[in-house]
């Protein structure tokens, strides 16, 4: 389940516009600043490749990422920029949801998620979302490994994925299955690669 062969396909607008050849593929979305771009180029160990979905007119866009020529990784825009007016309400980009729900290939959406600090609103109210449309989700905590200080109100990660699974359990029949990470040591990644080829089923 290793990735010996990474590269970027297209950024694609709407639905309709998405690659056509049928290869399974997993999405990854999360708040802006969650750690999306260092995720994804641990995943595939390159640093450039992250690069070119954060290029100016390519971060509202489905950006597809063709992996060992077999499945592709889709970056999705980030959600919850802390300058939007109701940074709280779900506001997705109507493009995102029809993803969501059209695209046939999509086998699951990874929901990043960052552990460092407590949970939002607006990433309960994202689980929420993809929870009553029953689309199917991996939850990935991120940066595990920071650690703030005790005494300046910080929670270790634990914590916070704690506290995250029991307010989004009653979104979910069963509990999604969930990953943690950290883009700065790596751990995760390994589990990351062998959860998508168990979901590809190869
Ligand atoms: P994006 O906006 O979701 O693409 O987030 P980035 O990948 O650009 O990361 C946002 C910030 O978080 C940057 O300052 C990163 O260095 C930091 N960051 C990302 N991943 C980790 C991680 O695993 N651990 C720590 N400690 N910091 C991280």
């Amino acid at each position: 389940s290793q990735v010996v062969n990474a590269e970027f396909v297209k950024s694609s607008v709407r639905t309709v516009d998405c690659p056509t050849d049928g290869l399974p593929e997993f999405a990854l979305v999360g708040r802006s600043n969650v750690g999306k771009s260092s995720l994804l180029n641990s995943i595939v160990r390159r640093k450039k490749l992250a690069l070119t979905s954060k290029k100016p007119g390519k971060t509202q866009c489905i950006n597809h990422f063709r992996i060992n020529d077999k499945w592709y990784l889709v970056d999705l825009p980030g959600y919850g920029y802390a300058s939007a007016p109701h940074e709280s309400r779900l506001n997705w980009e109507e493009f995102t949801k029809d993803y969501f729900l059209k695209r046939e290939t999509l086998v699951s959406v990874f929901l990043l998620i960052d552990a460092s600090i407590p949970a939002k609103k607006i990433d309960l109210d994202y689980a929420s979302w993809l929870g009553q449309n029953q689309i199917p989700m991996t939850i990935i905590f991120t940066k595990c490994d920071k650690r703030k200080k005790k005494k300046n109100g910080g929670r270790r990660p634990e914590e916070n994925v704690e506290t995250f699974q029991s307010l989004i359990s009653e979104f979910f029949e069963s509990t999604p299955p969930w990953i943690m990470t950290s883009s700065v040591t790596n751990m995760g990644r390994d589990e990351i690669l062998l959860h998508m080829s168990q979901l590809r089923n190869y």
